[in-house]
């Protein structure tokens, strides 16, 4: 499958997109990576850049995008992702879920390109159904600091039905729930990084809140089989992707002071608005359509995370107390 086939990835240059990119290439795709790298870094792709299969247009997909030749695929995950991110980008967030969807669409219809989106359990909001199914609609507040994302997302998603029902576009949604891995942003403020930062610098723990709300953590090669998955199926309502291995952020916090063995404490910062409060993907449709579920356990992926910080931040691997 997939012989000289043509594949433009937007937010190539980001955690997600970079290992995206990667396995694309691997499975010998033409791969087209796209980025305006205001949260992408370069350094993500470069060691893809001398390939004969990989291209990269530095490019914003909320303007007009351009791509000549043929294509076959487009993969639409361009988009700040952290809380901090998008409250420092809340225009930019707004516009690539909306107008750089809009342009993915339309560049899908004139090509007739199959195109997957990436979606979000934001669209959940702070979910009063437990664990989120698809056919939950949510509860977000749309003028929040989360709403940028959120509504964006929703928007997305909103666009992408409409295309697909209206011009006939083959499309696929994929809610993704927390994921983490290599090539996360040591600085975008989202948990994971942010416990690590502080256990190798010796700075405390910042649990927001009373640490008792919940998150569940895929790790990022899990993820994208899910995605490759879901790309090669029929199936073109939404489908959530993660681990549903679910667990409180102080028990998280734990699990990091164990796992680096730091001397550091837990400290509590108050908890920003809106913040959801438990978060569990139901898995069930991924398991049932796609024979999708992750593998990866928390422990051993977290343990790669961890090498990769380590050898981020110029720390000797042999330095770590629990590797
Ligand atoms: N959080 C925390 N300390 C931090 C950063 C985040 O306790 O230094 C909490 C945050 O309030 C949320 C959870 O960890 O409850 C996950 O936050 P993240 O920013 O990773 O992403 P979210 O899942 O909220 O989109």
């Amino acid at each position: 499958m997939g012989e000289q086939k043509r594949i433009l990835i937007t937010g190539a240059a980001g955690f997600i997109g970079s290992h995206l990119c990667e396995r694309f290439v691997s499975e010998e795709f033409n791969v087209i990576g796209m980025d305006n790298l205001i949260t992408g870094e370069l350094k993500n792709i470069e060691h893809l850049f001398a390939l004969p299969n990989f291209q990269f247009y530095h490019q914003d997909v909320s303007q007009f995008v351009y791509v000549p030749g043929e294509l076959d695929y487009i993969l639409h995950f361009a988009s700040p992702a952290s809380p901090v991110d998008y409250l420092k980008w809340p225009i930019q967030t707004l516009k690539v879920g909306s107008l750089g969807t809009h342009n993915c669409l339309g560049l899908a219809k004139a090509k007739n390109a199959r195109i997957l989106v990436a979606s979000t359990s934001e669209v959940y909001g702070d979910p009063l159904v437990h664990p989120q199914n698809e056919e939950y609609w949510g509860n977000v507040n749309p003028i929040g600091p989360r709403g940028v994302y959120d509504e964006a997302k929703r928007f997305q998603e909103a666009i992408t039905m409409a295309y697909h029902n209206a011009h006939g576009v083959d499309t696929r949604i994929i809610r993704i729930f927390n994921t983490y891995g290599p090539r996360m942003r040591l600085n975008d403020g989202r948990v994971l990084p942010n416990f690590f930062y502080q256990a190798i610098t010796g700075e405390d723990l910042t649990v927001y809140g009373d640490g008792s709300q919940t998150r569940s953590f895929c790790y990022v090669d899990d993820l994208v089989e899910g995605i490759y998955r879901l790309l090669f199926s029929d199936y073109t309502m939404p489908v959530n992707m993660g681990n549903p291995d679910e667990i409180t952020i102080s028990q998280f916090a734990e699990e990091i002071i164990q796992l680096t063995g730091t001397m550091q404490k837990v400290v509590y910062k108050p908890l920003p608005m809106d913040d959801p409060k438990q978060r569990q993907p139901d898995i069930t449709k991924a398991r049932q359509l796609l024979g999708w579920e992750p593998k990866i356990n928390r422990s051993e992926g977290l343990k790669i995370t961890y090498q990769y910080f380590m050898k981020t931040m110029g720390k000797s691997p042999m330095a770590m107390a629990h590797s």
